[in-house]
């Protein structure tokens, strides 16, 4: 058996964890950076009880909430000026992964005065602040992931930075603050998290511990993705939801991504998509592609869905998510599969495809 695992985070999941397992931030320093999107940090509870954790535990704070969808490098070079400005000892990501994200690189720039393009290559000295991660959507896995995804103008797509130092040191995952999640970024951000366990599921760095946590994961986003309505979902069920993107975040810790989220970026970069729509509407296509090699795991996923067959899947998605109206013209399609094949993850597909494979995906997904 070949085994390689991580997952420095110490996660705590559960109801009033924030309050629960505040000591875990006193060793963290003094002075903490809050780095927020416009307003879910604060509808949806999670910066309050943060708030008041910190203030018991006499760490000043400042709010940093300028981080917008899909963050861009601009505003992780404000959110790390006022890192530095503040002299702060660690950071604070509370919201969805775009918000995340930005704090996994505003802890890069707040000890690195270095460019973009060596931000992006990880071209940075010191050892980046610490950061603490609480998810309000269910999808990403930012807070147990070593990687930081922005929008890079400059490569017309979403790169990610990965690094150990980029762990977040600290998770608090607490279902209530999902409680308010529209039915739409409920079922995005469900299929966000149940592409990272079939990525890496389906992957050539796979192996037996991150396949349980990949079938785990599965289960319960097939399970709970078949509720007709996401938004009616039970705390206990948001609870679940966590969980599962949780361990697909852990999944894909050790894995990577693949073909889904590589052509799942352009997607996202021209049209505008949001990341688990971008990648929803791909995966059933994607997944007959990856049976072409992998029959046996595609059937696995499948199964471990509850459904017959990849047509089932292919329904299931369909049902949750909103559709999408457009056809790409021969151009996009060209430009796209090219930066599809330019992506880091793709090297992690068991068989690597051709662009005539991903023109197929496309087509096959309505796209084109
Ligand atoms: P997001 O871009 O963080 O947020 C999407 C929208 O959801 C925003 O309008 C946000 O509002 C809102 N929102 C967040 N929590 C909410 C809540 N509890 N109630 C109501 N609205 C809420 O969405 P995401 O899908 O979680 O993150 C996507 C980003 O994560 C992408 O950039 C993707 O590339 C990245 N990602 C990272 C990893 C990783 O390992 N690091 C993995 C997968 C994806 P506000 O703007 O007000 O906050
Ligand atoms: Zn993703």
């Amino acid at each position: 058996m070949d085994l390689k695992f991580r997952c420095p985070t110490r996660v705590f999941l559960g109801q009033g964890c924030i309050e629960r397992y505040a000591s875990e931030m006193a060793v963290l320093g003094s002075k903490a950076l809050i780095v927020i999107g416009a307003s879910s940090a604060k509808r949806s509870g999670a910066l309050q009880d943060m708030v008041s954790a910190l203030k018991k535990l006499g760490i000043d704070y400042l709010i940093f909430d300028r981080v917008e969808q899909n963050p861009s490098i601009k505003t992780v070079y404000e959110g790390g000026e006022q890192a530095r400005e503040w002299q702060a000892d660690f950071i604070i990501g509370i919201g969805g992964g775009s918000p995340l994200d930005a704090a996994k690189a505003i802890a890069v720039l707040a000890v690195n005065r270095v460019e973009a393009e060596e931000l992006m290559a990880k071209k940075w000295g010191n050892r980046p602040l610490p950061v603490v991660a609480v998810p309000t959507t269910a999808g990403t896995g930012s807070e147990v992931t070593p990687y930081a995804i922005l929008t890079v103008d400059w490569a017309e797509t979403k790169m990610s930075i990965a690094a150990d130092s980029l762990f977040p040191v600290v998770a608090f995952l607490d279902g209530s603050y999902t409680l308010n999640l529209p039915g739409e970024l409920t079922a995005n951000t469900a299929v966000d998290a149940l592409t990272h366990s079939i990525e890496g599921y389906i992957n050539r760095r796979a192996d037996r511990l991150s396949d349980l946590l990949a079938l785990e994961s599965i289960g319960i986003l097939g399970r709970l993705l078949r509720k007709t309505n996401p938004s009616v979902l039970t705390l206990q069920e948001r609870e679940e939801l966590l969980y599962a993107s949780m361990l697909a975040g852990i999944v894909i810790a050790q894995t990577a991504t693949g073909v889904i989220h590589a052509l799942g970026y352009p997607l996202t970069y021209f049209k505008n998509l949001p990341h688990g729509l971008a990648n929803g509407v791909i995966t059933r296509a994607s997944l007959e592609f990856m049976a072409q090699s992998d029959k046996k795991r595609v059937q696995n996923v499948v199964n471990v869905m509850g459904c017959a067959d990849l047509a089932e899947v292919g329904e299931l998605l369909n049902s949750v998510l909103t559709p999408v109206d457009f056809k790409l013209t021969s151009e996009e399609v060209e430009k796209f599969i090219t930066k599809t094949l330019q992506a880091k993850n793709i090297a992690n597909c068991p068989c690597q495809p051709t662009r005539e494979d991903i023109r197929k995906i496309l087509v096959e997904s309505n796209l084109a």
